[in-house]
């Protein structure tokens, strides 16, 4: 329009792998530079004296072309011998580290005791994998998302991971008092369009919109906010996302995840084409909604989706 340039700006809210997954179809279907990623952190855990962040490190092994394709997650070519050697020692093995993996957590942690701060960190780490985004972690303090299950409480990973969330959550919250890490407000309140990628509504978006201040300034932004439902066909793609629904007391169906959301936070919603019967009712809600095809599957159909949300957000 007017005469100035500047490149659009798309903020995105990332979960681990779904996130990854549709970052590679925005980029494919965006220009360089274009993309700032906001990450949660809340399931970040300390292993081994290690920081280990999941979702900061899905994202960026993804963008990076260092991700085992198959798996979503962890380091391509990856082998466990130090895992090996630690469980032989009796060490706690639900949670396994990699070997290329550590080289990640001990840069990490000897950059973060020199006292920088995790976005620091992760800027440095970005470099190495010349990521395509600026990605910011949500917060440069350390909290974690904790639940109860079974009448115990525990750290979120311990339930994924180490229980397979083989039982039903009675509550679930971030840990810790927080606030936003440097970049993340401004990048929300400068933002041409905010993007929810199909992540984790609870404990991936859900962290992130409790760190004081993001959900408040993104209701604020001028910027039009467009979801992808991570619900399909009443199901969680690939995951066992249904459980942390429950645990909040929303139904696992896409417009019932779109209604949490509401209507002040999101402008935009889209669900897949089997969920298109959703689409009066989360309009109703006062949320544009689109039924396209929501599975990604491939380089293709995964740009496909990021160009939908594009195009609802215009
Ligand atoms: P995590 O941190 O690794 O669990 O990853 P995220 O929170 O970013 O994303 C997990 C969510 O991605 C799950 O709830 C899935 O339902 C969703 N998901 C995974 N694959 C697909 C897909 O192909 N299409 C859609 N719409 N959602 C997906
Ligand atoms: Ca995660």
């Amino acid at each position: 329009m007017g005469a100035c340039s500047v490149a659009p700006v798309i903020v995105v809210l990332a979960g681990g792998v779904g996130a990854a997954r549709f970052l590679r179809g925005l980029l494919a279907v965006t220009a360089p530079g274009e993309v700032t990623v906001v990450g949660n952190t809340g399931d970040d855990i300390t292993l081994h004296g290690l920081r280990v962040c999941p979702d900061l490190d899905t994202v960026t092994y993804t963008l990076g072309n260092g991700i085992h394709e198959e798996q979503g997650w962890g380091r391509a070519d990856e082998t466990y011998r130090v895992a090996t050697e630690l469980a032989l020692y009796g060490a706690p093995t639900w949670f396994r580290l990699g070997d290329r993996d550590l080289g990640t957590h001990l840069f990490r942690r000897t950059l973060l005791d020199d006292g920088m701060p995790l976005s620091e960190v992760t800027r440095r780490i970005a470099e190495r994998w010349r990521l395509p985004v600026t990605l910011l972690p949500m917060t440069d303090d350390p909290v974690e998302t904790r639940v109860v299950a079974g009448g115990r409480e525990m750290h979120f990973q311990e339930y994924w991971v180490g229980l397979h969330a083989a039982l039903p959550v009675d509550r679930v919250w971030l840990a810790g008092d927080c606030t936003p890490a440097p970049g993340v407000l401004d990048a929300i309140a400068n933002a041409d369009t905010i993007l929810l990628p199909p992540s984790n509504p609870v404990v991936s978006i859900g962290t992130i919109l409790a760190v004081p201040g993001i959900r408040s300034t993104i209701e604020r932004a001028n910027a039009p906010v467009v979801g992808v439902s991570p619900v399909i066909g009443g199901a969680p793609v690939r995951g066992m996302a249904d459980r942390m629904l429950a645990a909040i007391g929303v139904d696992c169906t896409a417009a019932a995840v779109a209604k949490h959301y509401g209507a002040a936070l999101l402008d935009g919603w889209l669900v897949d084409d089997v969920d298109a019967a959703a689409v009066p009712e989360v309009e109703a809600a006062g949320i544009a909604c689109r039924a396209v095809p929501l599975w990604m599957n491939d380089a293709e159909s995964t740009a496909a989706i990021a160009k939908a949300a594009l195009a609802l957000a215009r």
